[in-house]
């Protein structure tokens, strides 16, 4: 067989599988938008809330290739509640063991592997609170009680909100392309500034002022200055990933703490600053430093922008 053959008929066989595969993940999302909609006409929870939480929680799983399609998980003990040895999933006798298991498709059945049961049990122990912003928050807070969990939940909530969708793909390199600007992989690299902290992300050198985007949908959480970082900024994504950048010459006008970003938003410049009281600049090269943080429900941690940054370049560029 010829290698013109073989290209053709491998194009003959994957390209259905392809498009089946994008296919489903908009039925996916379909699915999950309707179960979202219809739980909130029945809680008034509004349905950007409890969108959030299944991402947050889709965000802190360790395993993602579960196929049900809501994240939210419920541990089996709160679900039927205490004292409930046999586990019994009759939705009118767990309320007697104070369980947080609701039946939300009319089986009578509180079923905590049943997605419309799931969501609606969040919904109903959130619409005991009250349905307004700050109910929510209360709500979450003693669900979760954690304060990054909460805010991260509010901030997703807050992205959903404004552009009316959970399919939120977009993304972007932080600097403009057209700009002259250079990096390379130096995640990890030890420092001599700061003690012993290892490099946590990729230094892009550019010249003062070269616009900083944003690189992903998400909620200001930070804005101000540090000694090692200078005037800094940091975006919290709704995937709970943490966007860190540093040493900025200023920021965009009116960027501010809980603003929600998209990709391509300009959030501020490229500067020197850092490595002094506020206002210190020219220490080093100007450059934008760019860390990435991910928090998995417990703690947060530090990883290499540097693969992200060559796939939102690529993609800058083949625009
Ligand atoms: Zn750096």
């Amino acid at each position: 067989m010829s290698i013109r053959m073989i290209f053709f008929l491998s194009l003959i066989l994957f390209l259905p599988l392809q498009i089946s595969a994008e296919e489903k993940s908009e039925n996916e999302t379909k699915n999950k938008m309707a179960l979202y909609k219809k739980t909130e006409a029945i809680t008034q929870i509004p349905w950007y809330y409890l969108a959030a939480i299944d991402q947050y929680e889709r965000n802190t799983q360790k395993e993602t290739a579960s196929s049900d399609l809501i994240s939210i998980t419920i541990p089996e003990d709160v679900w039927y509640g205490m004292g409930n040895v046999g586990k019994n999933s009759n939705a009118s006798i767990l309320p007697i063991f104070n369980g947080f298991g609701q039946d939300g498709n009319g089986d009578n059945i509180a079923d905590p592997t049943n997605d419309e049961d799931i969501l609606y049990s969040m919904a109903h122990w959130i619409e005991k609170v009250g349905t307004s912003r700050h109910d929510i928050k209360i709500a979450l807070w003693r669900y979760y009680q954690r304060e990054l969990t909460v805010q991260t939940i509010m901030n997703i909530a807050k992205v959903y909100k404004k552009f009316n969708t959970i399919e939120l793909t977009k993304s972007d390199f932080p600097i403009p392309i057209q700009y002259n600007y250079s990096y390379r992989n130096t995640w990890g690299d030890a420092r001599g500034f700061g003690g012993r902290r290892i490099h946590e992300g990729t230094d892009i050198f550019a010249n003062y002022g070269v616009p900083v985007k944003a690189t992903t949908y998400g909620v200001v959480e930070l804005k101000g200055w540090n000694r090692y970082g200078g005037w800094r900024i940091g975006i919290r994504d709704i995937y709970g990933r943490y966007h860190y950048f540093a040493h900025l010459n200023g920021y965009k006008d009116g960027i501010n703490v809980g603003n929600v970003v998209e990709p391509g938003d300009v959030i501020g410049s490229v500067g020197a600053t850092g490595y002094g009281p506020p206002g210190t600049s020219g220490k080093f090269p100007p450059h934008l430093h760019y860390g990435m943080y991910k928090d998995n429900g417990y703690s947060e941690w530090s990883f290499d922008p540097y693969p992200y940054l060559r796939k939102w370049e690529r993609a800058a560029r083949n625009r």
